[in-house]
């Protein structure tokens, strides 16, 4: 099979025809084997069963259902684990990646021989000011934290081939973040530019609350500086507290001790939250290392259309019912 594209879905059941009817026909002119797997993050909307009804006129449809919602990228860590192309698009499901762009990333992997395609966005007004003003901080602390090859216009719309793929599925992290992993391996890469359109329906599935949780992955898959950021602020005030250590027995030395509440107040609550800001610190990387060690699926299928068809015995296909006899094919036999 050539081609696997992947696409996290999250009650998208507003969404979901919109895109099939946009995706199917870039897909169908390629005139190559392909499947699109679909995989149905624990929705509560009927996405799954609109899926199922969309399937029987696109055997090509895969729909792979995760048993409860695990967030996009271990959705997409599903997906990247079933998918079974050559190569494997990664796009989401509410048409902000425009299909059309997959022939375009294709082309140009075969053309230049690399193993990433990817998509950069190159306009993304039709993004929400907050939106972009959150990503923008994201990419910047990143690039800060991780280095210079964080793009700040990639996001997860991109081709990878089966080398690359593997490689991912390989990785022993729970909760890898795509974005960061995928350039950080060093797979010769190009660039296809594409617009970023406007979500097609139904509303975004990244409330403020997991744009942290995907910063909190970012930063502690990636780099161990914030808890070196917390051994310098620990300096530091311990360098504060010697001066202030000597600027009081000067004070007591010389008699003119005042009665200090302020300073004593002031400097007990600043190291009481350097010192809790580096607790909070130290336990984010430690939970991580106990989800780690737990070891725990970080997702279940519950329901994989390809095990469906693989089962199903041969003598089904085609259905009866469709079965036209030509009378003259057995005239000759006769
Ligand atoms: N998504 C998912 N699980 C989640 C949240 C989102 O599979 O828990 C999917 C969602 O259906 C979509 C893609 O991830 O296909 C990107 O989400 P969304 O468009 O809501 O994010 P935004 O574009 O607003 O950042
Ligand atoms: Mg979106």
């Amino acid at each position: 099979m050539t081609l696997s594209v992947v696409t996290p879905m999250y009650n998208e059941r507003e969404a979901v025809d919109h895109f099939v009817a946009r995706l199917r026909p870039v897909l169908d002119r390629l005139d190559e084997p392909y499947e699109v797997v679909a995989v149905d993050d624990g929705s509560s909307d009927a996405t799954v069963a609109r899926l199922m009804q969309l399937k029987t006129d696109w055997p090509e449809l895969r729909i792979v259902a995760l048993r409860r919602n695990v967030g996009h990228q271990t959705a997409l860590r599903a997906g990247l684990l079933a998918a079974r192309g050559d190569y494997v698009v990664s796009i989401d499901a509410d048409l902000q990646d425009p299909p059309e762009t997959i022939s375009e990333m294709l082309a140009a992997a075969r053309e230049q021989n690399v193993d990433v395609v990817y998509g950069v966005r190159c306009d993304r007004s039709t993004d929400t000011a907050f939106k972009r003003n959150t990503a923008g901080a994201y990419y910047w602390m990143m690039r800060k934290l991780i280095g210079p090859w964080v793009s700040d216009q990639a996001g997860d719309f991109r081709l990878m081939s089966r080398a690359v793929v593997d490689v991912l599925n390989a990785l022993p992290e729970p909760r890898p973040v795509y974005r960061l992993v995928v350039p950080s391996l060093g797979f010769a890469g190009a660039e296809v530019p594409y617009v970023r359109e406007e979500r097609v329906a139904g509303t975004t599935k990244y409330p403020l609350s997991r744009m942290i949780r995907l910063t909190f992955d970012s930063i502690t898959g990636f780099s161990a500086s914030p808890l070196r950021i917390a051994t310098w602020l620990g300096l530091l005030s311990f360098v504060l507290c010697l001066g202030l250590i000597v600027t009081t027995l000067v004070a007591w030395g010389s008699g003119a001790t005042v009665p200090g509440w302020s300073s004593l107040f002031i400097a007990v609550l600043l190291l009481g939250g350097i010192q809790l800001i580096c607790l909070g610190l130290l336990g984010e990387y430690v939970g991580r290392i106990y989800a780690a060690t737990q070891k725990r699926p970080p997702f279940l299928v519950a329901l994989d259309t390809a095990r469906l068809d693989a089962a199903r015995p041969a003598t089904v296909h085609p259905p009866a019912a469709e079965t036209t006899l030509d009378p003259d094919q057995f005239a000759v036999s006769a």
